[in-house]
């Protein structure tokens, strides 16, 4: 494994540990990891290149895809449903005109 090398001054970097809920969130979520420059105290995120973290993150990204797609799908259909609901089903023509 690689160290990771500073966006700012090139240095190596190390491991930070993460603060709070949402940057362990952020971490679970994605494959970011938070990095602390030796060199010139640079905190931030950076990716991990290690092949497991990144085959999680195409599952996940698979995964809200899919998600993102059944939800857009439901609610088309609510909407449609909700559409064809309101307006009476097979119209007649008013139009009775008798010759
Ligand atoms: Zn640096």
């Amino acid at each position: 494994m690689s160290a990771m090398l500073c966006p700012h001054c090139g240095g190596t970097t190390h491991r930070s540990h993460t603060r709070g809920i949402k940057e362990k969130l952020f971490k679970s979520l994605t494959s970011h990891k938070t990095y602390r420059c030796r060199e010139c105290g640079w905190r931030g995120w950076l990716r991990s290149a290690d092949d497991q973290s990144f085959a999680r993150r195409n599952k996940i990204r698979t995964i809200i895809s899919v998600l993102i797609t059944l939800v857009v799908t439901t609610l088309l259909a609510l909407y449609l449903v909700d559409k064809l609901g309101t307006t009476p089903p097979s119209t007649p023509l008013n139009q009775q005109s008798t010759p």
